[in-house]
């Protein structure tokens, strides 16, 4: 019998049932892709890339595929271009196992609809309830924290790969803040440990996550020059679409200055607002981040959602950002 941490046992003992059904559906299925939520961040991809990395591993023979949308700056630096698969393929049996994601609006590509067999991972709150199997535990600090859980409790002797655990670590860092957010538990740094005795590159893995361009700079130097702070210290930085283009930045890029505000004395959250001009859906897309209160009711009410101190949420116009500011300093 293979030894597991008692307290990585002690986490996934409620879902060990279902941990067994998810490995007799990835043995069942020869044809399997890992899906994730839109607008990608380090836990969608690194939890999407690192199981389809340990399924690989661990049958060669399976047909494995990741799908949805790149992200502007990760790929290709931290995580490969996604695959594109014709419609065809999706006519014949698959199994989807789908993390990081508790809507089904947010999976990044709706063909996850036509797999035969569904299977839900996530810390999200579990507002939707859907897939033939589901484990959700919104104590993680990241959906790689409860798929590696999962992994080491399963029955037999599987390999944990360098690449498949540089993945999930990534995840793992990117999701509770480097280890700083109150998710953050004994189990988390117990994950940590067992991704490290993959011999992951710690050093270089920091490296390439938070690498910056000379560029980027400008980008700072202009959100310090222009932000504010509400009488009761939520902190936020406006980015229209001329200021975005003048900057030569996406809007995803904009909001990743987010964390400036992070350990300033009197701030107590912290926002990135930012236009997007998409037609499809035209709107200004907001980042909130805060140091202890939980900010992810506000981000409901604002059409998102996500954690206690890290959420996405979105406005229609500009004219609600007061609005919103007021909502979030009722918290304080
Ligand atoms: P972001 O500010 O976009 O990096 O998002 C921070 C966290 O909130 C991530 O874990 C997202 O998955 C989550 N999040 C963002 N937008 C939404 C949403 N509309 N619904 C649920 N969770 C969200």
């Amino acid at each position: 019998m293979k030894k597991v941490d008692p307290i990585i046992k002690e986490f996934s003992k409620p879902f060990i049932k279902d941990i067994g059904r998810v490995l007799s559906a990835i043995k069942r299925y020869d044809r399997i892709v890992v899906f994730r939520h839109l607008m990608p961040d380090y836990d969608a991809l690194g939890t999407q890339m690192g199981l389809a990395t340990w399924i690989k591993d661990n049958f060669p023979n399976k047909e494995v595929h990741v799908v949805g949308d790149n992200h502007v700056t990760f790929t290709p630096r931290l995580f490969p271009v996604m695959d594109e698969l014709p419609e065809s393929w999706f006519k014949e049996p698959f199994l989807a196992i789908i993390v990081d994601v508790g809507n089904e609006k947010r999976i990044a590509d709706p063909r996850f609809k036509k797999a035969k067999f569904k299977i839900k991972i996530d810390h999200h709150p579990d507002v939707e309830h859907w897939g033939n199997i589901s484990i959700v535990n919104t104590a993680a600090a990241a959906a790689s924290e409860i798929v590696v859980s999962a992994l080491l409790n399963m029955k037999g002797n599987y390999v944990l790969s360098k690449d498949a655990a540089s993945y999930f670590y990534i995840a793992l860092v990117g999701d509770s803040g480097r280890f700083q957010y109150s998710s953050t538990s004994a189990h988390t740094f117990a994950i940590a440990g067992e991704l490290i005795k993959s011999n992951i590159e710690l050093s270089k893995i920091y490296q390439n996550m938070y690498l910056k361009k000379i560029d980027d700079l400008k980008v700072t130097a202009y959100i310090l020059n222009h932000f504010h702070v509400s009488e009761k210290g939520v902190a936020y930085y406006v980015l229209d679409s001329n200021i975005q283009k003048e900057l030569n930045i996406t809007t995803e890029r904009g909001k990743e200055n987010v964390n400036l505000f992070s350990n300033i004395e009197g701030i107590n959250a912290w926002c990135s607002i930012t236009q997007d001009d998409n037609p499809k859906e035209p709107c200004w897309r907001i980042s909130i981040r805060s140091k202890e209160k939980a900010i992810n009711g506000v981000a409901a009410m604002f059409g998102g959602g996500g954690h206690a101190q890290a959420s996405g949420a979105k406005i229609d116009t500009i004219d609600e950002l007061p609005k919103f500011i007021a909502a979030l300093d009722e918290l304080f």
